[in-house]
């Protein structure tokens, strides 16, 4: 793990998040459920926008991609193919005296809990089990009979439905190599050790692409891919200087991977540099077991060259809640209001991004002021999610819009009953403009697209 130099808001933000209704512990009024989160109202609308702008540029915008959306329960034949039967295991110790359980490869990350809380082993009385492997799959039972015959796996990662998909998706779309398959979708893993909010969870989504290629051609879209992706994420906001690649080497390359990146984000303190996004080159691994296993040909036939092949795959592979996480972290400010006493908790979001892109204020509940604030939020709300708010002084107002990342506030003041002109208020340089309430929509139109 590499050092971080940034400030770590991870506390500041879980209590944001709730307060303001961005992301709640599931069935929180039990106790809760470990490390799995519910999306609020304004949560749900973030990762929306983030998952959206992933599919837009993704699949919307190119000619070589195209979606799926596949089922979360697959024929368990599926993960003994996959590999993950047998493999997607994480090593497990125990102690027998606090009665933890913590991941063998993670003991400098996790502390005991006997008080006071140490790394796991080193205070005396630590007793730890030697490793055993601990398969990272839920199971369950498909049908009424709960038998090992019919057992079948939440799915550990949504990749699986795109190789047991790909002819199906070739054949249908008469797309040719090299060309992609991307998906959006629901996760599980059993994890030993989750924690830091959303950043590992028993529950999450994946954004996942696999491009198929010729093989000879794979180092070649490695390369455009992993570039590509960086570029995404740096246009979403996240600071440069916040973003590097770690490359696998040695025994962090899976045995069937050609090649693996990870985009690593710098979430400050001492969680620092983590991935939020690998991009892996896995050769012909994933259709040469399926076709083993199904005994189905997964050949592309490349027709004018007269040749069959199975094709390469390189596989981007990203987390819509780690995601997520990264553009709160990376948007999280505190700061100095210049002529004001109180600073202002600010969520500099881009605008893609933002929950609510316009909140419409009327100064006070007197003088037509209302209905006019009304009335204009009710025509943007046609075209972008708007938030009306007539409660409280402005200035609270505007801390409240700040603090979800709100990227205008439109007030109409006595003024504007008279001529018909508001004004709007940036977000992150403060600065105000007066304009015509019927120029609004074009305004914002010009402002929210980047
Ligand atoms: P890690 O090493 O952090 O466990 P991984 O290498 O197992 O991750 P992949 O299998 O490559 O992760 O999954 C791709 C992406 O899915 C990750 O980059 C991450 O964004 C997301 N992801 C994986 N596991 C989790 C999880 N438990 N909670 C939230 N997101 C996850």
């Amino acid at each position: 793990m590499a050092a971080s130099t940034q400030p770590d808001v991870m506390d500041k933000l879980v209590s944001l998040c709730k307060r303001r209704g961005f992301i709640f512990q599931s069935s929180e009024i039990y106790g809760g459920t470990g490390s799995v989160w519910d999306y609020g109202p304004l949560g749900v609308e973030l990762k929306k926008n983030l998952k959206d702008a992933w599919w837009r540029s993704m699949v919307r915008m190119r000619d070589d991609v195209v979606g799926l959306d596949a089922a979360i329960l697959m024929h368990p034949r599926t993960w003994e193919a996959s590999g993950h039967v047998a493999g997607f295991t994480d090593p497990l110790v125990d102690c027998k005296t606090c009665k933890g359980r913590f991941r063998a490869d993670k003991l400098d990350d996790a502390r005991c809990l006997q008080k006071p809380s140490k790394r796991p082993g080193e205070a005396e009385q630590c007793q730890l089990t030697e490793p055993r492997s601990f398969n990272l799959m839920f199971k369950t039972f498909m049908g009424p009979v709960e038998e090992s015959a019919s057992t079948v796996y939440l799915r550990p990662e949504t990749a699986q439905g795109i190789f047991v998909n790909f002819l199906n998706v070739q054949q249908s779309t008469r797309q040719k190599v090299p060309f992609g398959i991307a998906q959006i979708g629901k996760a599980f893993r059993n994890e030993i050790t989750p924690g830091n909010f959303i950043f590992r969870t028993r529950e999450f989504e994946q954004m996942e692409m696999q491009f198929f290629v010729e093989p000879g051609k794979d180092m070649e879209w490695f390369e455009y891919w992993k570039a590509e992706r960086m570029q995404w994420h740096q246009s979403l906001g996240l600071a440069s200087d916040r973003l590097h690649y770690h490359q696998h080497e040695g025994s962090e390359l899976a045995h069937y991977a050609r090649a693996a990146f990870d985009i690593e984000f710098d979430f400050g303190g001492t969680l620092g540099f983590q991935e939020i996004e690998g991009i892996h080159n896995r050769g012909d691994f994933d259709l040469g077991r399926h076709q083993e296993y199904s005994s189905k040909k997964l050949e592309y036939f490349d027709q004018p060259n007269n040749k069959r092949y199975l094709p390469y795959v390189i596989e981007t592979s990203v987390g819509a809640d780690r995601s997520t996480l990264a553009a709160l972290v990376n948007a999280y400010r505190e700061e100095e209001v210049p002529g004001e006493d109180e600073g202002r908790t600010v969520l500099a979001l881009k605008p893609v991004l933002a929950p609510v892109k316009a909140a419409v204020f009327a100064l006070t509940k007197k003088d037509g002021m209302p209905e006019m604030a009304k009335k204009i939020a009710g025509d943007l709300r046609l075209h972008f999610p708007v938030d009306y708010d007539e409660t409280g002084s402005i200035g609270k107002r505007y801390r409240r819009q700040d603090e979800v990342g709100t990227p205008f506030c439109i007030t109409v003041d006595g003024e504007s009953v008279n001529d018909g002109t508001v004004t709007v208020r940036d977000r992150d340089t403060l600065k105000q403009d007066r304009i015509a309430a019927t120029a609004l929509r074009d305004y914002l139109n010009e402002r929210l697209g980047g």
